[in-house]
């Protein structure tokens, strides 16, 4: 058998079965944010963007990668592995974390699949979070009557559907009707029920709830007619006090794709945004999710993980469950930093390090008006200062330049004062919401843009 399509096509079919055949820790950990990048001359390549999970896809899960490919090809197939810049890998997870047979979704029932491992109390708060976590603890007392509708955002992997399930598990447990959804989810369930001619079953699914719950309502833009369903829903729902919340990649007023009038509804509530961890935020929550697992980790460990994985709160995770599949893969009685220190970052891929640096400070200079030339440059002044030192800071964090590298590229600083610079914007953005929010914003534009 010759399966037809591209090798993204055949990836994603591949993934479907792997998914049942892996651990679901596994399956999101490792798998879920891959891509088929080509397939010719029998040899398959796929393609991820952390380099922990380079390593594991090729010592651990290569075989049986392999095995399926052959399956569904009916061809020897060789499988190899590459590691891709973040924006070159197209968002798949929605599909898998909350499609009825996705391992994320357990289901307690037709109408809702909230995973239970999403609550607010293991939402671990900072200054990054309290607020939405707060409105999130508000809306689970009382639904439908103080933030209504409540609209998470945030750039991947910083909480928002943990916050979104969160709600809705407290809301199952008071003995509310609770539907949670995708956009995706709600979209094919809409054309559905159109070639159907079904419609009366779709209304009366989603306009029953008390709580609706839908996840990435950025991805309904532009499919006009499910934009004017949600908009009833919403209306319907809305009139009847029912509790609506939703998530997005971005806040509402950049949703331009949504329609105006669906935008200006959604933004008539409660907005609230989740900015990225900084150092004390991260370590507790690597605290506490290697607390829950009772991972053996040495002293220094968590430290190490907090300072170096900076993007989001998805990639802590990943890097606590690389090291708890190490530990009992290998039998240690304990992580020691060394372990740790090999294990995360053997694989530090010269080819990350192709965010160039001129990118990264002729965003900072345009984010803060400034010239590059005042970035690398030598004036003293206060507010040249402070963006210099969070371009250095975004150039640690968002490239895999080194000290040396940055400070040479910064006018032949020594790399201490790079390192201080880093130091610098660390702490001062833990208790500064303005820099947090800059930091947060200019790393998704980087996201999008490289
Ligand atoms: P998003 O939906 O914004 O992409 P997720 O909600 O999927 O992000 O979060 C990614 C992972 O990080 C999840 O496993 C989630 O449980 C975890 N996570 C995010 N924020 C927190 C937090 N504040 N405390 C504990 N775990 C968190
Ligand atoms: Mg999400």
């Amino acid at each position: 058998m010759s399966l037809p399509g591209t090798a993204d096509e055949i990836w994603q079919l591949a993934l479907k079965s792997l998914q049942t055949e892996v651990s679901r820790s596994n399956f999101s950990t490792w798998l879920r944010d891959t891509v088929g990048i080509s397939f010719h001359d029998g040899v398959f390549t796929i393609g991820t963007s952390q380099p922990f999970a380079l390593a594991w896809l090729e010592t651990r899960l290569s075989s049986l990668v392999q095995k399926t490919i052959i399956s569904m090809t009916g061809e020897e197939v060789e499988v190899r592995f590459q590691l891709l810049p973040a924006a070159n890998i197209p968002r798949h997870s929605a599909s898998y974390a909350n499609s009825p047979h996705g391992s994320e979704a357990p289901g307690q029932g037709p109408y809702h699949q909230l995973n239970p491992r999403y609550t607010l109390d293991n939402f671990v708060t900072g200054d990054c979070n309290r607020v939405a976590w707060a409105a999130a603890v508000g809306v689970a007392e009382a639904p439908g009557s103080s933030y209504n509708p409540l609209f998470i955002h945030s750039g991947v992997g910083l909480g928002k559907t943990h916050l979104l399930h969160a709600i809705g598990n407290a809301g199952v447990r008071q003995g509310w009707n609770v539907l949670c959804t995708t956009s995706e989810q709600f979209t094919n369930e809409f054309v559905e029920a159109i070639k159907g001619r079904d419609i009366s079953n779709f209304r009366n699914k989603y306009r029953t709830p008390d709580v609706l719950l839908i996840d990435d309502v950025n991805f309904i833009g532009g499919k006009e007619r499910t934009q004017d369903s949600f908009c009833h829903t919403f209306n319907e729902l809305y009139q009847a006090n029912h509790q609506i919340v939703v998530t997005s990649d971005r806040p509402p007023k950049s949703l331009t794709s949504l329609g105006k009038q669906l935008s200006s509804r959604l933004e008539g509530g409660l907005v609230v945004g989740l900015q990225l961890p900084m150092y004390k935020t991260r370590l507790e929550i690597l605290r506490a999710k290697a607390g829950e697992r009772d991972l053996p980790v040495r002293a220094g460990v968590l430290e190490f993980i907090a300072e170096n994985c900076q993007q989001s709160i998805r990639e802590l995770e990943g890097a606590l469950n690389r090291l708890s599949a190490l530990a009992s893969a290998t039998r240690v009685a304990s992580i020691t930093l060394d372990l740790a220190q090999q294990a995360l970052f053997d694989v530090q891929p010269s080819s990350m390090t192709n965010r160039a640096l001129s990118t990264i400070v002729a965003l900072v200079a345009d984010h803060c008006n400034l010239s590059v030339d005042d970035l690398v440059g030598r004036k003293r002044l206060q507010n040249v200062v402070q963006a210099r030192q969070l371009a250095m800071y975004l150039a640690r964090t968002e490239s895999y330049h080194s000290l040396v590298q940055i400070g040479a590229f910064f006018g032949g600083r020594d790399h201490t004062t790079v390192l201080h610079s880093c130091r610098k914007i660390e702490k001062e953005a833990e208790s500064d919401s303005t820099l947090r929010q800059s930091i947060t914003d200019l790393h998704t534009i980087l996201q999008e843009k490289t």
